[in-house]
């Protein structure tokens, strides 16, 4: 049996994927580009209007703003639930109960 690679056990190797490079926050509706970078889609709109339609990071040019990537977001709002980090005026939840506990 050869076991070559060891892999890394990092504590939590997604967090660094979760954070905006404009914002240096996790995401809020997190987009990706074409070129594979993801931020915000708030941030990226913003950039994209005082920039040229490029890729902040790469300035690789974007045809548009991308969807929102759900893959990312789900992600994001699972380790939003254990992390403990408090969200931001986010409400884009469909059900949103009006919380009637006591
Ligand atoms: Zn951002
Ligand atoms: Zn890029």
């Amino acid at each position: 049996m050869a076991s070559a690679a060891a892999s890394p056990s990092q504590t939590c190797p997604m967090e660094k994927h979760l954070t905006c490079s404009i914002c240096m926050d996790t995401f809020q509706d997190p987009v990706t580009t074409d070129c594979g970078h993801s931020f915000c889609k708030k941030c990226l709109s913003l950039n994209f209007n005082y920039t040229d339609r490029v890729c902040p990071l790469c300035k690789k040019p974007q045809n548009r703003l991308p969807d929102v990537n759900i893959v990312l977001r789900d992600i994001e709002a699972g380790s939003g639930e254990r992390g403990g980090r408090p969200q931001k005026g986010a409400g884009n939840r469909d059900h949103s109960f009006q919380g009637d506990h006591l």
